[in-house]
């Protein structure tokens, strides 16, 4: 008999509908009646071509990008973009100020997880022999009850940011920590953007990769670069997208002759627009399931269907994790107000209980459910293609493993 499918709570690669990998599977044969499969046809022929614009407008439509801003499909992942960031932005800052001296020029970094911290080990990789300064403009950990975790979104008067900093860099949800900046303006754990100045183009950089495409994205306009990899809400692994404001898709090169570093050709901005994304191969089936991810999204109604059913999600696992912890079964990890939608994490105290907590899921047909090999515990993530009813069965079982554990 055919092994079932498992309801996949694993952090990404995460899981996509079932009508979507099965349309991907047609497509594998014959994309677009083109009569050659996804994995084979051109990436510049008519049907492919047609196909990438779509996507495009589906991202732009959806997540309602301006025409300020470009929307570029990269390979590479997050990581690619801890460094694509960097060096643009850099770039575009020397070719503004070109009488600025390196030892005056800064980037700032707010911390708040393991992702944002491995943002800024690439971006000393890149400054090493240059006198660029990384500014630390809030830390997370500074926050917290121990001083060693990330349990918070930090307070808004503990931000200092630099001057004029070449970028302005901030993960919105962390994917290992379940830490989640509010998409609420004025909340205390909402992104300070009343701290920045108004009157002029922001270099702000938001890393998206695990809640693009999840609710909307406050004050995406006022974004330089927002990116995100695929493989959480919307598709395989192995396709990138970035959001690029039109004043940070600049010429890397002009900016070498002024002193600044090289920039491979695959992390420029301008290198990827102007070849319209497909400057080389790009990743042609990632792509193609992405698009059918977006379609299935808007014909379900867009991000506000997104936006109220992952509300509801993330509010029955939290308040399951909240009745545990009422009965001394479950220890959430991060502070109310600043907990991920997408990632929920928590541990289950006691000899062996986590352990017995995933096999009990496991044999209910229920994975991923492992916390990050950094920080242990349990992590639920909730991603869009995991249904409502999938989230239930879920929670059904966090109370009887309560009511198991208390009895
Ligand atoms: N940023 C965030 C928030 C992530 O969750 C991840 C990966 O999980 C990354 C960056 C790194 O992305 P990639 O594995 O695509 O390089």
């Amino acid at each position: 008999a055919e092994t079932p499918r498992a309801i996949n709570f694993g952090a990404g690669p995460s899981c996509l509908p079932d009508s979507v990998l099965k349309e991907a599977a047609a497509g594998l044969f014959n994309f677009a009646g083109s009569g050659i499969g996804i994995a084979e046809i051109s990436h510049r022929s008519k049907e492919f071509t047609t196909f990438l614009t779509e996507v495009e407008s589906l991202i732009r439509e959806q997540l309602n990008v301006p025409s300020t801003h470009s929307i570029l499909f990269a390979q590479g992942g997050g990581t690619g973009q801890f460094a694509a960031v960097v060096l643009n932005m850099l770039a575009r800052h020397r070719l503004l100020h070109p009488e600025v001296a390196d030892s005056e020029r800064t980037i700032d970094y707010v911390l708040t997880g393991s992702w944002s911290k491995a943002a800024v080990k690439e971006a000393t990789r890149l400054t090493a022999n240059s006198q660029v300064k990384i500014n630390i403009a809030a830390d997370g950990k500074a926050h917290s009850t121990d001083g060693k975790s990330y349990e918070s979104i930090p307070p808004h008067d503990s931000y200092t940011f630099s001057q004029d900093p070449a970028l302005i860099y901030y993960c919105e949800n962390e994917t290992v920590d379940g830490v989640q900046f509010s998409n609420d303006e004025g909340d205390a754990s909402s992104f300070p953007f009343h701290l920045l100045p108004k009157d002029k183009l922001l270099p702000l950089v938001a890393d998206y990769s695990s809640s693009f495409m999840s609710r909307p994205i406050p004050r995406l306009a006022d974004h330089a670069i927002i990116y995100a990899g695929a493989q959480k809400n919307i598709g395989p692994a192995g396709l990138t997208i970035i959001i690029v404001r039109q004043d940070c898709i600049v010429d890397v090169d002009a900016a070498v002759a002024l002193g600044s570093t090289p920039v491979p050709s695959v992390l420029s901005y301008k290198y990827l627009a102007d070849g319209k994304s497909v400057p080389n191969t790009p990743p042609v089936f990632s792509l193609y399931v992405a698009g059918l991810v977006l379609r299935r999204m808007k014909t379900l109604g867009g991000l506000a269907y997104f936006l109220e059913t992952n509300r509801k999600k993330q509010e029955k696992v939290y308040a399951a994790v909240r009745e545990g912890e009422a009965r001394g079964v479950f220890v959430p990890r991060v502070k109310e107000g600043s907990r991920s939608w997408m990632n929920i994490v928590f541990n289950v105290p006691g000899d062996g209980a986590e352990g017995k907590f995933l096999a009990g899921a496991e044999k209910r047909g229920m994975k991923g459910l492992k916390g990050h090999r950094s920080v242990g515990g349990i992590r639920v993530s909730l991603y869009n293609a995991l249904e409502e009813e999938q989230v239930d069965r879920i929670v059904q079982y966090m109370r009887e493993f309560i009511e198991e554990s208390t009895t």
